[in-house]
């Protein structure tokens, strides 16, 4: 066994601050079917004098046609198929900037919302599925310091149509066959976007919710395809399993240890390790033996990533119903984490299998048009600029 690797930071730690609500005094976003329930999208109509059952024709184009032209709405009257749109439908986000990676098959857009505020989605498609990875959150209050969105804190939460409109704008180019590999569906769901999910509770529920619920009335997605990643707000936590939604929870654990943690993750100062785990216990407590919660850990060179933390990890994790899922550090500008060489990451990944805890590791996708985990920002970036940034990474 090699020497014990040094785990202290290059350099001083930057504390941002944590913040947990989102800043007063914002417009709302628009109002739209996908925020509603079948019976408040009927009631809305009536409310404004239309016709109530046209709301079931209007969630079929959305969720199950997925059409976005008003023009090709040819069941709905001609003279009222303006109102109608403008009641349920309105524009929510304008796509700046598709950007392509791994021949196509990862596609990150940065949209614009009605405010201006920028969020980014990707669109990831393998041999045998395709998951959207989306925004809860135009930027992210949790400071995580290895995080490029916890750089620049948070500006706002998203509402609950404006995170189901990522995944229905994936969902129209997969079927439209613009992304390779043929027409397709999104089978998966991941809010690994930008913001924290849970401190967005409410407005995630309602998109989780939308995205399970059986076409027309939502997308019809199976609930275990659909993944709530979290810094872990135990409240929150608590919360999510009375809510009878079957959706996989990833944790983003990233140390075994409170010292440790509270740097990399500083809301464990408000909820440590053992608070946190307790939580997580309950969360897959009377469920069926095949839940699990996914722990996410970030692999950082010389700060994580030794055999030792992985044995730390092992007994924390002990007999609880866990995978492990390490991701390779994705650098961003300004960052001086690195990205533990791919031998930390085997070696580290070994001490977990060997204690038999099942253990993933995260393949990149789309480090270089900066869509990998961590990497959203929401912002332009020029193409001279993105071009000097496509610094190699060591890939495993
Ligand atoms: N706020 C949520 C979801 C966001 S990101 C959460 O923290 O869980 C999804 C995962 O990517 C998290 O586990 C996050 O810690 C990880 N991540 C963040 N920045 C990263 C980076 N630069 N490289 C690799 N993973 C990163």
């Amino acid at each position: 066994m090699g020497p014990v690797m040094s785990q202290t930071p290059a350099e001083p730690i930057k504390t941002l601050p944590l913040v947990m609500e989102e800043p007063r005094g914002r417009k709302k976003p628009p109002r739209h079917l996908a925020d509603l329930t079948p019976a408040e999208r009927k009631a809305l109509l009536e409310e404004q004098g239309l016709p109530g059952f046209r709301a079931k024709q209007l969630s079929t184009h959305y969720f199950a046609r997925l059409v976005d032209d008003p023009e090709q709405m040819t069941d709905l009257p001609s003279g009222q198929r303006a109102d109608l749109v403008g009641a349920l439908l309105p524009e929510l986000m304008t796509p700046l900037r598709t950007m392509e990676a791994d021949k196509g098959t990862t596609r990150k857009v940065l949209w614009k919302l009605f405010d201006g505020a920028l969020v980014e989605s990707v669109l990831m498609r393998y041999p045998d599925r395709a998951t959207m990875c989306v925004s809860s959150q135009a930027g992210c209050g949790m400071a995580c310091p290895f995080c490029a969105t916890g750089q620049g804190g948070l500006q706002r939460n998203m509402s609950t149509a404006e995170i189901v409109e990522q995944v229905v704008a994936g969902a129209r180019s997969l079927a439209r066959g613009e992304v390779p590999g043929g027409p397709g569906r999104v089978s998966n769901v991941v809010f690994m976007g930008m913001g924290e999910p849970l401190a967005n509770y409410k407005a995630v529920i309602g998109a989780v919710r939308r995205l399970t619920d059986p076409t027309p009335d939502g997308l019809g997605m199976s609930a275990r395809g659909v993944t709530v990643s979290t810094v872990g707000l135990v409240p929150r936590i608590k919360q999510l399993a009375t809510e009878g939604i079957p959706v996989t929870l990833a944790l983003s654990l990233h140390a075994p240890d409170d010292e440790l943690r509270n740097e990399l993750v500083p809301i464990n100062r408000k909820y440590p390790i053992a608070e946190l785990m307790a939580a997580c216990r309950r969360y897959t407590q009377g469920k069926d033996r095949k839940s699990h919660i996914v722990y996410e850990y970030v692999m950082l060179d010389g700060i994580n990533d030794s055999p030792a933390l992985a044995r730390d990890l092992a007994k924390l994790l002990g007999d609880m119903p866990a995978k492990v899922n390490l991701i390779p550090f994705n650098p961003f500008p300004q960052t001086d984490y690195r990205r533990s060489r791919p031998e930390a990451i085997r070696a580290f990944s070994d001490v977990l299998r060997q204690r038999r805890i099942i253990t993933t590791i995260r393949k990149t996708r789309g480090d270089d048009i900066d869509a990998a985990c961590g990497q959203l920002v929401g912002r332009v970036q020029s193409r001279q600029k993105n071009r000097l940034r496509q610094i190699p990474v060591v890939t495993q």
